[in-house]
């Protein structure tokens, strides 16, 4: 199966016909534990937090997408992240992109730190400050890209490679481009986490997460701290992954599309002041991001004049849902100023560049001509009410 493109991957793969019954769908394993045959030699399954079928189905299925040799799935993405930090101990210093999700930044600033695991934040889009930020106990370099909400990009491979030189570990939140649109490990990345409720599954009904490594030794590690730390992937949950993922390329190619010529309206209306997508060619990222990922991806932030222009523009609005999230058959408008970085400080936002006029979209299946209408429509009402 390896020589076929991730496209076909996705629908072929080893767990695609049942071994047992050729059903065309992974059974769900509702089981915890498992019958032991043998009063010595235990079998392949014993106690479902260590391994069960279903959740084995997804966990080998990433591996393939990513092209690693081991997947671990998890009861969230938060879940992924911090049971892969959990590998570094007292005295271990972190270097985590600025623009890192907000789970992530609240578990490095608020858990690790009472653990004696040290961070220090860095704009890694800035490869000179990245050199200046390595300690002797550097031991992670941890990466996300395109940011949130920003869609900075940062170059994959120069990052992973200064890791290296500096004797430190590479990882990955691969979660806004899944591995349809980049592939870390072929960059040099050692770890690659999603959160699996958003592209993956695709379709707002659940929550999980994904690590995927390419060799035995972090294998080992990962598989320990998931067995041990505990929050794995329930079966049925693991299924609707599964499930979600049969038509993530073609969803991605969908929205994908419609972002792209969403992303080129807001460009050059009057009312939008700033449009940040690493796929328009305008953008100070787009080559960087042409390099490493097929292309920029299903979400674009946009910036509006200012905080009443754009309250006025959300309550127009009919097609996408207002909402935490992204990555979803619906189109998902969020806020980030108060919810994805509600508890950042006014100041430090302002600084950051997530203004009270700045909106982030993740586009959904709709008709791309219809959302640019209900875009239209909802401009065409804030320039009459609020400018
Ligand atoms: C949502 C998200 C997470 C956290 O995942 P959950 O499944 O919500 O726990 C981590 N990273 C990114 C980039 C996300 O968007």
């Amino acid at each position: 199966m390896s020589n076929y493109s991730t496209q076909t991957k996705l629908i072929h793969n080893t767990y695609s016909v049942d071994e047992t019954t050729n059903a065309v769908s992974v059974p769900i394993q509702q089981a915890s534990t498992f019958h032991q045959n043998d009063f010595t030699k235990f079998g392949r399954y014993d106690y479902a937090r260590s391994g069960n079928p279903t959740r084995e189905a997804l966990e080998s299925t990433i591996a393939q997408l990513e092209g690693g040799s081991h997947g671990y799935a998890f009861a969230s993405g938060m879940a992924a992240v911090s049971t892969t930090l959990m590998m570094f101990s007292k005295g271990d210093h972190l270097i985590v992109s600025e623009d890192v999700y907000g789970g992530t930044y609240r578990f490095v600033t608020e858990v690790l730190s009472r653990y004696g695991i040290e961070h220090t934040f860095v704009d890694l889009t800035k490869l000179d400050q990245l050199k200046k930020s390595f300690q002797p106990n550097t031991k992670a370099v941890y990466i996300e890209t395109p940011s949130n909400p920003l869609l900075k990009v940062t170059d994959v491979s120069s990052v992973s490679e200064l890791a290296h030189e500096h004797h430190a570990l590479s990882i990955i939140d691969n979660t806004f481009l899944t591995p349809v649109l980049q592939q870390p490990l072929s960059l040099g990345v050692d770890i690659v986490i999603h959160s699996a409720t958003k592209f993956l599954a695709g379709h707002s009904d659940v929550v999980a997460g994904l690590v995927v490594v390419n060799n035995e030794t972090l294998a080992d590690r990962i598989g320990f701290l998931q067995n041990s730390c505990g929050a794995i992937l329930a079966p049925h949950d693991s299924w609707l992954v599964m499930r979600g993922m049969k038509t993530l390329h073609a969803r991605l190619r969908q929205s994908v599309e419609s972002t792209e010529t969403i992303a080129a309206y807001l460009n050059q209306h009057p009312l939008i002041k700033n449009v940040y997508y690493p796929g328009l060619p305008s953008n100070p990222y787009y080559d960087v991001q042409k390099k490493q990922a097929v292309n920029g991806g299903a979400v674009v932030s946009f910036e509006l004049v200012n905080g009443e222009a754009t309250e006025a523009f959300v309550q127009h609005l009919q097609l996408p849902v207002f909402a935490v999230s992204l990555g979803a058959v619906e189109s998902i408008l969020s806020y980030p100023r108060t919810m994805s970085h509600g508890s950042m400080p006014d100041q430090e936002c302002d600084a950051r560049g997530i203004t009270k006029g700045l909106l982030r979209l993740s586009v959904g299946l709709e008709s791309c001509d219809e959302l640019i209408a209900d875009f239209e429509q909802a401009l065409a009402s804030t320039t009459l009410s609020h400018v």
